[in-house]
């Protein structure tokens, strides 16, 4: 299913507001319950998390210049936000060690997704991020 933002939590610390499309308001249901469910986790261990991009629906896809496959499209990719080395180190730690399958290291965001792939990533951003 996809809706529009009506408000209100999708899990109890991410909102649908910053969780879907930020053009359209358009996200996957179940892909992020998922999703959240997983942050949630990540979040008790490493604590408050800012989320700076969830869902994407195919526009706004291109407009970020992300994969034709990201995992964004599917509601299983989360970019947060961090600007110190150490906290982007201990993000990265507890990311993996929670599971995440994709793991994208930019200057001021780390990206985390959920693909289904035997074959787990780790990319870097060159200039943005
Ligand atoms: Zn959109
Ligand atoms: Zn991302």
């Amino acid at each position: 299913m996809t809706g529009t933002i009506v408000g209100g939590n999708i899990t109890p610390h991410f909102s649908r507001a910053e969780m879907a499309c930020q053009c359209c308001g358009t996200y996957h249901a179940a892909n992020m319950q998922k999703l959240c469910g997983w942050l949630e986790s990540l979040r008790r261990d490493y604590g408050p998390l800012l989320v700076n991009s969830g869902h994407r629906c195919p526009l706004r896809n291109i407009q970020e210049g992300g994969a034709w496959n990201s995992q964004h499209l599917e509601s299983l990719a989360a970019d947060i936000l961090v600007n110190r080395d150490s906290d982007r180190f201990k993000l990265v730690r507890l990311g993996i060690f929670h599971g995440a399958c994709g793991v994208g290291i930019g200057r001021s965001i780390v990206h985390f997704d959920l693909r289904s792939t035997a074959i787990n990533v780790m990319w870097t951003y060159p200039a943005r991020g």
